[in-house]
This record gives C-alpha cells, sequence and structure tokens, in this order.
C-alpha cells in the first residue's frame, strides 16, 4: 500500500483516504485549474504513525524522498537549494473539514542558507527574511509548542523601539536581527534549535501535522460534530505560492455565495500582500472582495470564472483559499462552504431553481437542527430603538442573545458553570477558545472579517457572533474592554445582535419568529415525499395558531388538564375534586364545562377541517390542589367549609405513587361525569363551530392511560352514549371518534383486544418509555448523568426513542391494532415524536403521523422527508 500520492496521481482515492483538501486538489488538478504541485500523505498514514509505539515516520522515508523529488522535477527547484530552493507548505486535511483545529506550517525549507537563494531569486531579500522569520516562528509554535504570544512579542518589542506601527516599516537588518532573536526565543523556552537541515524540517513538521489530530482543541471539536477520532488526518505538502511577495501578491478566501444569508454572488475577503494566515486568523482586518475588482480586475474574474466552475463542478457552494504571486492566481483549496441555517435554505432552494440540484438532493443536504437556527431570537424592535447602541461590526452569525461579558474562555467557563450567560468578548479568537465560545450566548471580536475563526465557528456552532468591532479595545490586564468610549468591566451586561452586528448596552427583550422565506419552501417539498404527516401537540390558541403556521396537519394531543390551571379555573375545579356529592360536583363540572366550551371552540375554528386530537382528563386529582396552608384556608373560606374539612379532603386524594394511581382513564371509572362534561364539551362545540365557520370539524377524542379491553370498551360505550343522545336530542350529526393513547406496556400486549373498540391509537411514549423502563419521567435528571458517564444509556430515552424496548413494544401493538382493524389509524405523540433519530424507525413502524411542539413540527417535516430520501438510497 502506498503512502503517499501526487496530486491527480491516483484517481480512485477519496476523502477518506486523501482527506477533504487533499482531495479536493487533487480534483481541482484534473479539472486544470491552477493549483500549486504538491503531494498527499494519506490519513492511513496517519493512523499508522500514531499507533505505532515510537512514533516515527521511519515507514514513509522512500516514498517521502521519492515524492519529493517528483515534485522538485515538476517545479524546477529543489528542497535545501540555495540557488533555486523550493519551498513548501505542509497542512493538515482530515476526511471531515475541521477548520482551524489542526496545524500547518508556512514557508518550509528555508535555512540560514536557502534564505540568501530566495532573496536572489525573488530579487527581494525583505521579503525573504520575512518568510524566513514566519517559518521560525510557526515551526516553534506547531513542532515545538513555543507559544505564538512569545514570538509576537518580540516582533512588537522590536517595532516599539524603531518606533514603527506596521511589520513592513522593519528594515531588512531589523528581520535579520528579529532572526535572531527568534532563535533565542528557541533555546530559552526548551534549549530547542531551529533545524537547519531542510529534511528534518519535513519531517518534524509531517510528525507536528500528524500529532495535531490529538490536540485537546481537535478532539473537542469532534466531540462536538459527532466526527470519528480513529481516522486521523491526511498532510499535504505543497508548493508555496507568495501572497507576501510583491506589489501584485495577496492572499483571500472567499466563498461562491454569501454564507450568511445565502445570497449568490461572490463573497469573501483579501489582503494585498500577505499571507493566508493573515486572512483567516483574523490579525489584519481584510478588504470585501469586491474591492478586488477594483485593485487588479482581471484576476477578480479570473477568479470569479474559476469560482463558478467550481461550484458547478461540486454541485454546491464553495469555499476557497487563492493566492496571487506576482500576477498571477492560484486556487489553494476548495471545500463545500459552511454556511448559518437561514443560507443553508436559500442555497438549497435556489441551487434546486438553478437547475443544479434535484428536490430530494436540496433536502438530504439539510439538517432538522438547523431550522431551531431559523427560529432563532430576534430582539424586539421597539426595545432595539430606545437602547443604548455600543457599537457594530460584523454580523457574523445571527441570533440576538445577552450576556455578561468575559474576556477569556476560562473565565467565561467559570462563570457559566456558575450559572450566568455569558458573552465572550476578546480582540480575537483562535482555536484554543473552543471551550469558552461553545458555551457562550454570544461572541464578539474587535479584529477579523467574516471568514476569521470566530465567525467561521460561531457559525457552524449557529451561535451568535458579531466580529471586526473596530472601535472595541479590549484591555486583558484591566479586565476592561473600551467599547467606543465607553469603558465596562467584566461581568456588565450586554445585548449582541448577530442579524445586524449590534452591540447594545444591557439586556433587551427577545422576540421570535420565523424570517426565513425559504424554509416554507423545503417544508412544503418535504410534505410531498414524507412517509407520514406531522401533527402538533398543542392546547392554547396561540400554540395551536403557531403549529398551524410551521404546517401541522392535524393536532395530535390536546391536553385538556393544561386548560385547569388559570386563576380563575383552579378554584372550579377544585370545588369539582372536593365536592363529596355528586350534585355538588355536577354544579362545579357545568361551570368547567362553559369554559371548556370556549376553548374547543378556538381549537376547532383554528384547526377548521383538520383533525383535532382531544385527550380526556389525565393527571392524578391532587395535582389541583393547593398545598400550602394559606392558600387551603382561602379555598376553606371560599368552598364554605372549615380548614380542618379541606385538609381532610386533600389528604384524602394523597397517593403514594400518582403516577401510577388514580389517573388516566382510571378517574372517568370512579367519576363518569367528568369525562362525561367533556365529551359533550366538544360535541356541542364542535356543533357550534360547525354552524358558524361553515367547515366540519374532526373530533378524535382519547382516552389516556387505558391498560385493558374492558376499560376501553366500557368508556368506549358510556362516552358514545352520552354524545349520541345529546346529538340525537338536538337532531344534530357529528364525526367524531373515539380512540385511546397507547402508553401503558399491557396495552401494547393486548392491543388486539383493545382495537376492537378504539377508533385509532396514538402512542404516549413518555407514560410508555416511563413504564417500559421504570424510570420516573420526572425524577430521571437525579441519576441520568451517571449512566451517560457510565456509557450504560447513551441517549436520554425520553428525547432519544429507545428502539430496542420501547419501540419493539410499539412493533408489538402496532402489529396487533392492525390485525384488529387494518385501517386502524396510528399516531405518536410522546415527547420523541418529534426525534429526527427516530423517523427511520415511526416510517418502518408504518404510523400514519408523529405529533411534536409547535416549534418542532418544521424539523420533524424535513426528518419525516429525509427518513424516505435514506430508503430510497
Ligand atoms: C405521553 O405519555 O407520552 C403523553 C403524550 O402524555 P403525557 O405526557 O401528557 O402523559
Ligand atoms: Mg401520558
Amino acid at each position: 500500500m502506498n503512502y503517499i500520492y501526487a496530486f491527480a496521481e491516483d484517481q480512485t482515492l477519496t476523502n477518506q483516504e486523501l482527506g477533504g483538501k487533499g482531495a479536493n486538489l487533487a480534483e481541482m488538478t484534473r479539472l486544470g485549474l491552477p493549483v500549486p504541485a504538491g503531494f498527499t500523505i494519506t490519513t492511513a498514514a496517519c493512523r499508522q504513525y500514531l499507533a505505532s509505539a515510537k512514533q516515527e515516520t521511519g515507514f514513509l522515508e522512500d516514498e517521502l524522498m521519492k515524492a519529493v523529488h517528483i515534485l522538485e522535477e515538476k517545479t524546477q527547484r529543489q528542497l535545501g537549494n540555495t540557488k533555486q530552493p523550493l519551498l513548501v507548505s505542509v497542512r493538515s486535511g482530515a476526511p471531515i473539514s475541521m477548520p482551524g483545529m489542526m496545524d500547518t506550517i508556512l514557508n518550509l525549507g528555508l535555512n540560514d542558507q536557502t534564505v540568501i537563494g530566495l532573496a536572489e531569486m525573488t530579487n527581494d531579500p525583505w521579503f525573504a527574511y520575512d518568510c524566513y522569520r514566519r517559518l521560525i516562528q510557526m515551526f516553534g509554535d506547531v513542532v515545538y509548542g513555543i507559544d505564538k504570544p512569545i514570538f509576537e512579542a518580540a516582533l512588537t518589542a522590536l517595532k516599539n523601539k524603531r518606533q514603527v506601527q506596521k511589520d513592513t516599516d522593519l528594515t531588512l537588518v531589523d528581520l535579520k536581527q528579529l532572526i535572531e532573536t527568534y532563535k533565542g526565543l528557541y533555546v530559552a523556552a526548551g534549549q530547542y534549535q531551529f533545524p537547519q537541515s531542510v529534511d528534518q524540517q519535513l519531517r518534524l513538521a509531517i510528525e507536528a501535522v500528524f500529532k495535531s489530530w490529538q490536540n485537546p482543541r481537535a478532539q473537542t471539536y469532534r466531540r462536538l460534530n459527532q466526527i470519528d477520532g480513529a481516522m486521523g488526518t491526511a498532510v499535504n505538502v505543497q508548493q508555496m505560492v507568495f501572497g507576501n511577495y510583491q506589489g501584485q501578491s495577496g492572499t483571500g478566501v472567499a466563498f461562491t455565495r454569501n454564507p450568511a444569508t445565502g445570497e449568490p454572488g461572490l463573497f469573501g475577503e483579501y489582503l494585498l500582500n500577505a499571507q493566508g494566515e493573515d486572512v483567516v486568523a483574523g490579525i489584519r482586518t481584510p478588504e470585501p472582495i469586491a474591492t478586488l475588482k477594483a485593485q487588479l480586475p482581471v484576476i477578480y474574474e479570473q477568479f470569479k470564472t474559476i469560482a463558478n466552475q467550481l461550484e458547478a463542478h461540486y454541485r454546491d457552494m464553495q469555499d476557497m483559499e487563492f493566492t496571487i504571486e506576482a500576477g498571477q492566481l492560484y486556487v489553494l483549496q476548495t471545500r463545500v462552504g459552511k454556511r448559518t441555517a437561514p443560507a443553508a435554505f436559500r442555497i438549497a432552494v435556489d441551487l434546486v431553481d438553478e437547475g443544479v440540484i434535484d428536490r430530494p438532493t436540496a433536502i438530504s443536504r439539510l439538517k432538522p437542527t438547523m431550522i431551531d437556527g431559523l427560529l432563532h431570537p430576534l430582539f424586539e424592535t421597539s426595545a432595539v430603538q430606545q437602547a443604548t447602541q455600543l457599537l457594530t461590526g460584523l454580523p457574523a452569525s445571527p441570533g440576538a442573545a445577552t450576556g455578561a461579558i468575559y474576556f477569556d474562555a476560562q473565565k467565561a467557563q467559570q462563570a457559566h458553570e456558575a450559572g450566568e450567560k455569558v458573552v465572550l468578548v476578546r480582540q480575537e479568537t483562535s482555536p484554543e477558545d473552543i471551550d469558552g465560545m461553545v458555551i457562550s450566548e454570544a461572541i464578539v471580536t474587535s479584529r477579523g472579517g467574516m471568514t476569521s475563526h470566530a465567525a467561521v465557528v460561531a457559525r457552524g456552532m449557529g451561535c451568535c457572533c458579531v466580529v471586526g468591532c473596530q472601535q472595541l479595545q479590549v484591555d486583558y490586564e484591566q479586565r476592561a474592554a473600551h467599547f467606543a468610549g465607553r469603558v465596562l468591566k467584566e461581568g456588565a451586561i450586554i445585548s449582541v445582535d448577530g442579524h445586524t452586528g449590534h452591540l447594545y448596552l444591557g439586556a433587551l427583550p427577545q422576540q421570535t419568529g420565523v424570517h426565513e422565506t425559504t424554509l416554507g419552501t423545503v417544508l412544503s417539498w418535504c410534505d410531498e415525499i414524507a412517509p407520514f404527516a406531522v401533527w402538533a401537540n398543542a392546547e392554547t390558541p396561540q400554540e395551536v395558531a403557531t403549529a398551524f403556521e410551521f404546517g401541522a396537519q392535524g393536532l395530535g394531543l390536546v391536553r385538556t388538564e393544561h386548560m385547569f390551571f388559570g386563576p380563575e379555573r383552579i378554584f372550579k375545579m377544585r370545588q369539582m375534586i372536593l365536592a363529596t356529592e355528586l350534585a355538588d360536583r355536577q354544579v362545579a363540572l357545568a361551570a368547567l364545562k362553559a369554559l371548556q366550551i370556549n376553548d374547543f371552540k378556538q381549537i376547532f375554528s383554528l384547526a377548521e377541517e383538520r383533525p383535532c386530537t382531544i385527550r380526556l382528563l389525565d393527571p392524578p386529582l391532587h395535582e389541583f390542589l393547593p398545598q400550602n396552608e394559606a392558600e387551603q384556608a382561602e379555598l376553606a373560606t371560599a368552598l364554605g367549609i372549615s380548614l380542618a374539612e379541606i385538609k381532610r379532603r386533600i389528604a384524602d386524594k394523597a397517593e403514594i405513587n400518582p403516577m401510577l394511581g388514580h389517573r388516566g382513564s382510571r378517574l372517568a371509572v370512579t367519576y363518569p361525569e367528568i369525562y362525561q362534561m367533556q365529551v359533550l364539551a366538544i360535541a356541542e362545540s364542535a356543533l357550534a363551530v360547525q354552524t358558524t365557520h361553515h367547515h366540519a370539524v374532526a373530533p378524535k377524542i382519547m382516552l389516556p392511560l387505558i391498560g385493558t379491553a374492558t376499560e376501553m370498551a366500557y368508556l368506549k360505550q358510556l362516552l358514545q352514549q352520552t354524545i349520541d343522545d345529546y346529538l340525537a336530542e338536538n337532531q344534530q350529526q357529528l364525526a367524531y371518534q373515539i380512540g385511546t393513547m397507547i402508553e401503558i406496556p399491557r396495552a401494547c400486549l393486548v392491543a388486539d383486544k383493545i382495537a376492537a373498540t378504539a377508533d385509532f391509537f396514538s402512542f404516549g411514549t413518555n407514560d410508555l418509555t416511563q413504564m417500559t423502563y421504570g424510570f420516573s419521567r420526572d425524577d430521571i435528571g437525579h441519576f441520568m448523568p451517571d449512566y451517560q458517564q457510565q456509557g450504560l444509556m447513551p441517549a436520554e430515552p425520553f428525547q432519544t426513542l429507545d428502539q430496542d424496548g420501547v419501540g419493539a413494544l410499539m412493533q408489538l401493538a402496532v402489529q396487533k391494532g392492525r390485525q384488529t382493524k387494518p385501517d386502524l389509524s396510528i399516531g405518536v405523540c410522546g415527547e420523541v415524536g418529534g426525534d429526527p433519530t427516530a423517523m427511520p424507525f415511526y416510517r418502518d413502524l408504518g404510523i400514519d403521523y408523529v405529533s411534536c411542539s409547535p416549534y418542532r413540527v418544521p424539523s420533524a417535516r424535513l426528518a419525516a422527508a429525509q427518513s424516505q430520501l435514506t430508503l430510497a438510497d
């Protein structure tokens, strides 16, 4: 097996072997684009290196020499040659992009001799020595772990001494002196020497890149993005081209579309007379790419053509790095560009409209979690108008967030652990800051552009981020920041608007809402292919309206008990519960019925002809009763009975384990009048809405916690009789159904018998999970972290369906239920109804719909459609 391949040498190799960067360099070379020559050391070599006890590159030696030789022939230059020195970059490139997480070394091949050769060859000694001092700095950092700021401090000290502002104001003599100072820093840091042997430089650089696969920030990034840690990184060795060479030189990063909004057209930044690191690290604030059009029009057009060619070739938005060396354009890398959630949706729809991809491809490129990004908060417009604006930066990643400012990742983490919401404010971020960035509500930097580290990482995480706030100065010593004349100490509260780039003093209230019009288009495509429908769990008119706005095709769970908690209602509910005589209970029920009718009318009119599944009263009654004495005394007065009597009646309702006690349909076995009241309220309001709104109403009455076929049959008969008597009395007709939740394991086991009388099933996976595991759904938080730490439970089963256990019961229930009634309508309305990972399972189960909370409806629609696409693969 070979470990090293020249770009485009072997067409059969994939990302897995060459890494994303290597594969794309090979592909671009094949397309005939101006790519500097080079070779890729495969991920297999990295794995081999990391697995061997001694960690050495001896096994690569022969191939490496051969590859260098071929590269030397191609470039007509030689590594270590003092007349025509070949300089190379050594870069990491994993199969899945991990921007900035691993190491890179540029200008490799320079030493005390070859630098003279480079100076002569380019006729630009200043440039040559600047390259050399950059190499020594990078090499020290990457290979020997000598911190960058140590070198930066030496550079700043020299500039101060010479009383100059810019690096370019230093003289050649200064640079030579700086190089000697840098070499001294190696010795001071650990008796290291900068290697004068270029072969040794290359070997050490390759090893350092291999090792950087295991560095803590790369590991954190992989953990956050669920990237397999066993893959390893490839290493790309490529001829250097110089953006810091002469007049017409520069370097930049550009996207084929705007990665924040998705807007078509070249979008990016560049710096003249700079190397790539200067742009990516955000150390200097670059110019927008549009300016290049004016500065170097021919190159701009050439680059635009290449960008279009690459996007058409890869059929997706590209993120490219380019360098201009003495008027010659080179493309150094291309990859599928990371983008914000709104941009992802817009790009998907635009590419379909442009005929580049088809709808299934567009759908499969989007992630259900991105939709949360679209539903990100915005600040309230009126609050923004009155707020004190501190300053404005570049809106790098959308969102609206408020928090206390902290100036380093560690302090931010401590504050977060103490329960504070934090905003990380820095001059610029670097990959070391990743742990602090992850927990921040927002990230703000004073330097850097839209492609700086902070911007790229925040966009990937969906975290609100503003970069390049030129007027912001962070004083790390004094722990204070200067916001355009205002000084804020660490801990001060600011609000960050990632949509506009504005920063505000203090906390601003947020509004929420969808602000992306292409979402609806994509979701309508999803509905056409989804194997089942998406309904919503909602009960307030506000929730119901939101659910339909988000595209729910029905209501899968209206929990009626939520309607009894308002201040006026709870009293009537308590009156009903504490009544000792049926007649007294009936009086309270009559009052409740009037309230329910009102609620149901609103729901039915909003739902129009969509199915509405109304679940009858479920919780144990004690949940409605007051627990503290003051409230109990108040209730006693209101009911005209003594406090002692109230206490006695409340005690009478107490249960040892109420979740397994007198709740759900069991209540109606004891107090049939409660469910009778509810079904009459449903029937009466349905008829009223049918008359006033001129559309049919389709109520599905759902019984909770049915465990036996006898309960089901008994209650169905009782409630049907109640409704039919009412309809007959009023000479009216109503198409209603009476079905059940399937949420007790026993119900799954006898589902064939329950289906004999149930008109439909809906899985209540919350209770079904609780009772299958014997885990209390309210108490699991205390011990689940221990399970997860021990690796005993990969996911929290109330959020992610336990397909093996709970899922097996569901399978049984579906099979048995449909054995009795082949057309039985079956849904899922527990929390995992919106679990994207469970959608393929639901597809195979053959259910009719899932039902989830309104804000999860859009992501469930996408995930449902994707489950159908994975089947087609
Ligand atoms: C369930 O148990 O899954 C369910 C939807 O009902 P609730 O959460 O109200 O018990
Ligand atoms: Mg339940």
